[in-house]
Parts: structure tokens; sequence; C-alpha cells
């Protein structure tokens, strides 16, 4: 079974390497760890959303 990253730790979406406490980029394949927070709303976008699915503002 994979190996989940637990507690503070995460994991690269795109290739799976684990990163750093408080990277907000994989230092493998440069992929955003962190989901992006809408300005208008502080909803947590997921990656690749382009638009807040509460507010509609684009981010
Ligand atoms: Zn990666
Ligand atoms: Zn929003």
């Amino acid at each position: 079974m994979p190996q989940q990253a637990a507690g503070g730790g995460l994991s690269c979406s795109k290739c799976g390497a684990l990163a750093s406490a408080g990277g907000r980029f994989c230092s493998q394949c440069g992929s955003a760890l962190t989901p992006a927070q809408c300005l208008g709303c502080n909803t947590t976008l997921a990656q690749g959303t382009s638009f807040c699915p509460n507010c509609g503002k684009a981010r």
C-alpha cells in the first residue's frame, strides 16, 4: 500500500516527492504544494483551480 505523508509533511501531488516542512514548491518538479486561497473569501482553492467555487473570484 502506498505510504501517505503523515502529520505536517506534504507530498507533491504531481511526482509524489516528500517536501520539507514550510516548502511551498516541490524540490523535484517545481509544482506548487500548497493550495491557493481565494483573495476574496479565503476559501482554499484546489490546485489547478482558476476561479473560486465560493465567490467566483479569479485567483
Ligand atoms: Zn513534485
Ligand atoms: Zn472566494
